[in-house]
């Protein structure tokens, strides 16, 4: 078998894989102190390797995770404002993003909602429905990292925390050093999520992984991202940071009703981060500032018609700062039946075009990733490399707002576990 090796240090001259550069490297020790030898390595302690590891552990595999943090789910702790919208009982393929939207099907089919649920519920975890199918922790999202990590533990899994991956190596089996020790084992997965967040360590380890070992990545791109507005619209609106308001966001191909929110840069809320998964930068989106309703027709009903009426009537469907703002910035030029049908136009059909999202620091979720023609749906194993695996955020299938994030980390990771 050929040997494929990747190296987590200066490229160095010379065959016959060296790939990628971390500064700071220093040799690998010459003879590492530790030798474990698992069926499994898991990369990466997220959700979708502890669900993973959990799984594969029932199996009777012996299984290893090896994580570079300091400790297990640490996006999981800070999810859902610390309560971990862990699923949404609506869940299905059309909540996903991928090249290939079919992909995530099967997962999903064999590892829903409901199972989740049901474990939730075996380990007496209070949790509660926010809203269209969004299931939060009553007390704290630490109530699933310690539900994963007993599951773990009963599993019989090793966790290593603390490791930094110096090298893998594929020959007969996959190898990995890290600063103390040498993992071997015939299967490796590689659930180290995307690049949301960098200051959590998220890390592009995934990718270069992937690439190292031939499989194509879809180019990746922050999602569920907080958007900014360009110069001109930031000064005109974003003095009013809080406000918010039901409305529905739209590009071309996609739209979303939900609560949009004014920040300091730009806009947020769920309705914006939804859309923004979608968003590609340079076009214009659509936002109705007051769905289904016909704003103008009271202005049309009265006697009166001026700029004090006009406030008045938008004061009562948007909130009040903001009604005010905008009916200024769109101030008609008279009160004529014409005029005003063009303002209701306005309202239902406000376009901007933004600046940017506010890129990975901001955002949720990593879109693109591992190609998901280079992977078995049922499996999530390469197609080109037997033996290794990719779940989680890493793959190129990007989840809705909700739980669905979650709700894929959970079925991609089941999905390899049992196939282990
Ligand atoms: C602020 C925030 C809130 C969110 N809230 C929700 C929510 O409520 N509901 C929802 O569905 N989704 C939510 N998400 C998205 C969700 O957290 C992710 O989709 C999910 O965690 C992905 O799981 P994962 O296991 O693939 O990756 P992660 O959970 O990111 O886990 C990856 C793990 O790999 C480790 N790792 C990285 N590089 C290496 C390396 N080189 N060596 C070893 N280990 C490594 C990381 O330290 C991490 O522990 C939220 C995301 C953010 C940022």
């Amino acid at each position: 078998m050929r040997e494929t090796r990747m190296r987590i240090g200066p490229c160095r001259s010379g065959p016959p894989t060296a790939l990628v550069s971390v500064a700071g490297f220093r040799r690998l020790p010459q003879n590492p102190v530790v030798i474990h030898k698992f069926d499994v390595l898991i990369l990466g302690a997220g959700a979708a390797g502890l669900m993973c590891a959990a799984e594969a552990g029932k199996q009777g595999r012996r299984v290893a995770i090896i994580e570079r943090a300091d400790r297990a789910g640490k996006k999981i702790l800070i999810s859902g404002g610390g309560r971990c919208n862990f699923t949404n009982i609506f869940c299905q393929p059309d909540n996903f993003i991928s090249s290939n939207p079919h992909f995530p099907k099967s997962a999903l089919a064999r590892y829903t909602a409901s199972d989740f649920i049901a474990l939730v519920e075996k380990h007496r975890i209070p949790y509660h429905e926010k809203t269209l199918g969004q299931l939060f922790c009553d007390r704290s999202a630490s109530d699933i990292t310690e539900m994963l990590e007993l599951e773990c533990r009963k599993a019989a899994v090793k966790t290593f925390l603390n490791s930094r991956i110096r090298e893998v190596r594929r020959t007969t089996e996959f190898v990995i050093h890290t600063e103390l020790a040498e993992f071997h084992a015939p299967a490796l997965v590689v659930a180290t999520g995307g690049l949301s967040i960098p200051k959590m360590g998220a890390t592009a380890f995934g990718y270069e992984l992937a690439r190292q070992f031939g499989l194509k990545i879809q180019a990746t791109r922050p999602a569920l991202a907080p958007l900014v507005l360009g110069s001109r619209e930031r000064t005109q609106y974003c003095d009013l940071a809080g406000v918010s308001a039901e409305v529905v966001v739209a590009t071309d191909h996609h739209s979303f009703k939900e609560k949009m929110l004014i920040t300091h840069r730009g806009l947020s809320g769920p309705a914006i981060l939804q859309l923004s998964s979608y968003w590609n930068k340079g076009e214009p989106i659509q936002i109705d500032i007051a769905p289904d309703r016909d704003v103008t027709a009271a202005i049309r009903k009265v006697k009166v018609r001026n700029m004090a009426t006009a406030r008045s009537v938008f004061q009562r469907v948007l909130p009040k700062r903001f009604a005010t703002r905008w009916l200024d910035l769109h101030a008609p030029s008279d009160w004529t039946n014409q005029t005003l049908a063009e303002l209701e136009r306005q309202v239902h059909k406000w376009t901007l075009t933004p600046a940017d999202t506010e890129g990975y620091e901001k955002a949720e979720v990593t879109a693109g990733g591992v190609d998901t023609n280079e992977l078995s749906s049922k499996t999530m194993e390469s197609r080109k490399v037997p033996g290794l695996f990719f779940v989680g955020e890493v793959v190129d299938v990007t989840g809705h707002l909700g739980g669905h994030n979650f709700q894929w980390a959970w079925a991609s990771g089941a999905a390899a576990g049992r196939a282990l």
